[in-house]
């Protein structure tokens, strides 16, 4: 046991502030570590102290691993919160992080390794016991084995990238005709986009959805699942609207599927927070991948089972254990998330600059994360996500209602928004049935034009 008396956050945007808010009601003095393009930020102003780490580029601050570890040394912090996306799954930073002595609010570096690699990844679950999209057993490179495996499963396969991240490097191959060339293009984009040419295959699954678990680990062989969240409305492999619990699970099924990713967890002596992901079809599912951190998308498990998931990974990493045991864990009413990007809701393209006017919409069981304020100016170097709206309610239908009426309330004047687009995804009766897949979103942008 060794408890977090300065937490630095090596991250930016709504998840620095959300880091923030648990650190200091839990007593922790917090350390907001910025670029020179965010020292107006909400989270760098909140905090008990700030450092500047470097010039916007991301390359240059937030990826900066020196430029951190320097500035964690300078305040004494004796953790670090990596949050989503920048360093939060880099092993080596995990690793630098904990040799001098600073605690690591994360998974075991070597667990953070394997789970990088997604061809591990898919070895490690079937390992564990997990159901797999059927493909090669490992890297594929010789045609002719890669056209032997493909005739096993039958095409459509895909192509992916062991090295892959938002859906990049991925190549469908309709028909053996094809493969060569796809599979020399995929290795190829992979290599350019993340300096490894590894591919594997899989069969590619017409009309699924996106459901994934989340767990925690108390890295000694505890571990609790908290049920599922159904992320199918996408667009180009992006969430757009998540929820929980999945419209489609049934109970028995949730608690099947619970206790096998649990074990697998416990089994594996997993530690901190994770998300496993699968694919979803005819009532199966599919492993995709593991991601070894806290996601975008937590609060809506966080509404319906009332656990503060970062005070969660704060215990972990202090020493202290899981807060409840499985039993403990009750699942209640329905959360709907919608992901508020700042850019054009008909042509997506990004809205950076100036919010003359903010205002959040309020009200019960009506959530906003968000870092954003009036005159506060959007930098157009970063992901174009300002903030999340959450809502939860008694059931689906009631979710529902709650997020209409509060996504009238929102005034965000300057950049433009998606709010528009998610108040005309919320009137689809598609959406309304629950049983959408990860290809309905972009079918219904496509009618609509
Ligand atoms: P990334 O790490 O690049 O996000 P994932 O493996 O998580 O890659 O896949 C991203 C998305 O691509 C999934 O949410 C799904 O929409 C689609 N996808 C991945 N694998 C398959 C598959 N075998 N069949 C159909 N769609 C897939």
């Amino acid at each position: 046991m060794r408890p977090i008396n300065k937490l630095l956050i090596a991250n930016r945007g709504e998840i620095a502030l959300r880091i923030l808010r648990a650190a200091k009601e839990h007593g922790i003095r917090t350390v907001a570590v910025h670029s020179t393009a965010d020292a107006d930020a909400m989270h760098v102003r909140l905090a008990d102290e700030a450092v500047c780490i470097g010039p916007p580029a991301a390359r240059d601050s937030y990826l900066n691993i020196p430029n951190i570890i320097s500035a964690a040394e300078i305040v004494h912090a004796d953790a670090i919160h990596p949050g989503y996306g920048f360093l939060s799954e880099n092993a080596q930073f995990a690793e630098i992080v904990e040799l001098h002595n600073i605690i690591w609010v994360g998974p075991k570096p070597e667990h953070i390794r394997v789970m990088g690699d997604k061809v591990e990844a898919k070895r490690t679950a079937a390992k564990l016991g997990l159901p797999l999209v059927p493909g090669s057993p490992g890297p594929i490179s010789d045609l002719d084995e890669a056209k032997a495996i493909a005739e096993e499963i039958g095409y459509p396969v895909l192509i992916k990238a062991a090295s892959g991240g938002g859906g990049r490097g991925m190549k469908v191959v309709p028909d053996p005709d094809q493969l060569e060339t796809l599979m020399a293009q995929a290795s190829s984009e992979a290599n350019a986009a993340f300096g490894d040419p590894t591919v594997y295959m899989e069969k590619y699954l017409g009309d699924p959805k996106h459901i994934e678990y989340q767990i925690f680990g108390d890295g000694e062989g505890g571990a609790i699942h908290l049920g599922e969240r159904d992320c199918s409305v996408q667009r180009r492999h992006q969430k757009v609207i998540e929820e929980a619990p999945s419209p489609v699970v049934s109970a028995a099924q949730r608690a099947e599927m619970g206790e096998r990713v649990r074990k697998a967890m416990a089994d594996m002596g997993y530690r901190g927070a994770g998300t496993i992901e699968f694919l979803y079809e005819n009532g199966e599912f599919y492993f995709i991948e593991m991601n070894t951190r806290l996601q975008v998308e937590h609060p809506v498990t966080e509404m319906i089972s009332g656990l503060d998931l970062v005070a969660e990974q704060l215990r972990i990493a202090e020493g202290r254990g899981l807060s409840v045991t499985q039993d403990q864990v009750v699942l209640k009413g329905h959360s709907i998330e919608c992901r508020i990007n700042a850019e054009d809701p008909v042509t997506f393209a990004p809205s950076p600059g100036l919010v003359k006017n903010f205002v959040a919409p309020g009200g019960f069981q009506t959530r906003v994360d968000s870092g954003l304020y009036s005159g506060y100016k959007v930098p157009p170097y970063y992901d174009s996500m300002i903030g999340k709206l959450i809502v939860w309610g008694e059931d689906r239908d009631a979710a529902i209602c709650r997020l209409r009426r509060a996504l009238e309330e929102f005034v965000i004047d300057g950049p433009k928004t998606n709010v528009p687009l998610h108040q005309r995804i919320l009137k689809e009766p598609a959406f309304a049935s629950g049983d959408y897949t990860i290809k309905w979103l972009e079918r219904w942008l496509e009618e609509q034009r």
